[in-house]
């Protein structure tokens, strides 16, 4: 086995329906933006290839798209184009047949179908144009067919290089797919160690466990992406040496234009989040409740694919919002930078968490982090008071936390009823009140962690090596 500069560069092609920040619904757009910009800083060629979406409109990112190529497959023309997005090149596949004139990702009766079919278009397009990757690298449901596909009917047929990683970002969802894939691929991964224990049992990938080719590598956030120092969205830009003044700014900013008081004195408790049952709907909602008692402010940004959801949390804005607490039930990126840059504290109250990335991207905007121990969330979140040893050794590789210091970075709790929240977001609370001297340092100290892709690029490096055999 050789080091990574002995061995030759890779050519991955990431075949997926999301890319940060064109095609963006949650954490896997921004995975693959992320992911392939770590290896191919790595010196490795990295593409990836989208679905034509017809919302991309005249998107500024895209104003550079130019033609590469067309053929008939399935009894319709494919036209493909290439954009160079994030520094990254992009392949974009368009049926004439107007499967992607939508104005969404998902959400419609054939998302299975149109997704299969761009998958095969995305196969044919590398046997049409003579591409040979190493790895053809596919995630969740949704690019599954890729891995049954290729091996079924490109491989002997003329796309004989590559190999297979099936990466697994939700488990959630269409099951029956993710297991044809973690059967098909020689990699399969999902996005975080405690997520890969949690799910190794579940029949779509016990195959893969068993021969020792599941693996969990938790997701990173790119660090130029999210940047307080550089960040477009904010009112003024700070690091871990400005951040009381940035973060004060960035207060200012938020309550001006969602109608709050200013809490000079009140902790910030913010969720910016998909309103679906995963990510705690009942926690979310007592913890509104929860900190308006303990005297801080609140502010949701949420957006809910389900009516019904969404008919709740308009009842509990009516009731709840005011001078303290502010709902905007929408997708709004800029707004959600602005909120990580505000907020004292982030709550993710998940029932389950393949990885997520809010935790994340808050502790680089300085914003401590509240969570529930399940998935990633426990991989990346360690508790003040009960996980100086597990910080020490996952955030510095040490064994002996007193000689390293102090690593942890939020509070944690493990039960799904609202004692277990209340536990973890009273001493939150507590440590703000007690001494905001000590909660500044703690809020320099996790701005200067690093949850970039540095190191779990690496770990994929090795994967797509041992996928290839080498
Ligand atoms: P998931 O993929 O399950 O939605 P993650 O935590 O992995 O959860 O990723 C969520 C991403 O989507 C983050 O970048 C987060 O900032 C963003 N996000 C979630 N909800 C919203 C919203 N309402 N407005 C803007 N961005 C949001």
């Amino acid at each position: 086995e050789g080091s990574t500069t002995e061995r030759p560069p890779l050519h991955v092609m990431h075949v997926s329906v999301e890319m940060a920040p064109i095609a963006k619904v949650g954490g896997l757009g921004d995975v693959i933006t992320a992911l392939a910009r770590a290896v191919a800083d790595q010196g490795n060629l990295v593409e990836i290839i989208l679905p034509h979406y017809q919302f991309f409109g005249a998107s500024p990112m895209l104003q550079h798209m130019e033609y590469e190529t067309n053929f008939d497959w399935g009894g319709c023309g494919i036209t493909v184009s290439r954009c160079i997005v994030e520094n990254i090149q992009v392949f974009f596949i368009q049926p004439s047949n107007g499967m992607f004139a939508k104005d969404a990702v998902y959400g419609w009766n054939d998302d299975g179908q149109r997704f299969d079919f761009f998958c095969n278009a995305a196969l044919e397009f590398l046997l049409q144009t003579g591409r040979q990757p190493d790895i053809l690298h596919c995630h969740d449901w949704s690019t599954a067919e890729v891995a049954g596909a290729f091996w079924g009917n490109y491989h002997q047929y003329g796309l004989w290089k590559p190999n297979v990683v099936f990466t697994i970002h939700n488990m959630n969802y269409g099951q029956a797919k993710i297991g044809m894939a973690s059967a098909a691929s020689q990699v399969t991964t999902t996005v975080s160690p405690s997520y890969a224990g949690e799910v190794s049992g579940h029949p779509a990938v016990s195959g893969a466990t068993a021969y020792g080719k599941f693996h969990g590598v938790r997701n990173g956030i790119d660090p130029e992406i999210w940047d307080p120092d550089t960040d477009q969205f904010l009112p003024m830009n700070y690091n871990a040496d400005t951040h009381e003044a940035g973060k004060r700014r960035a207060r200012e900013e938020i309550q001006g234009r969602l109608g709050l008081t200013w809490g000079a004195d009140q902790p910030l408790v913010g969720v910016v989040s998909r309103l679906t049952a995963q990510k705690g709907l009942d926690l979310i909602k007592h913890s509104i409740g929860h900190s308006l008692k303990r005297g801080a402010q609140f502010v949701l940004l949420g957006s809910a694919p389900d009516p019904r959801v969404q008919g709740d949390f308009n009842a509990l804005a009516g009731s709840m919002g005011g001078p303290n607490a502010a709902f905007c039930f929408a997708f709004d990126e800029p707004l959600s930078h602005l909120v990580y840059a505000a907020a004292d504290f982030i709550l993710v109250p998940s029932m389950f968490e393949p990885c997520g990335l809010t935790q994340m991207i808050s502790m680089r905007y300085g914003a401590v982090p509240v969570v529930r121990a399940t998935g990633g969330l426990r991989d990346t979140v360690f508790d003040l008071d009960n996980d100086k040893e597990r910080a020490a050794w996952e955030v510095d590789g040490s064994t002996d936390y007193k000689a390293t210091g102090d690593q942890t970075n939020g509070f944690s709790f493990d039960m799904t009823d609202t004692q277990g929240l209340e536990y973890a977001l009273d001493r939150a609370l507590d440590s703000y009140y007690n001494d905001k001297k000590w909660f500044r340092s703690l809020q320099e100290r996790i701005m200067r962690q690093d949850w970039s892709w540095n190191r779990p690029a690496l770990d994929y490096i090795e994967l797509y090596y041992a996928a290839i055999g080498k």
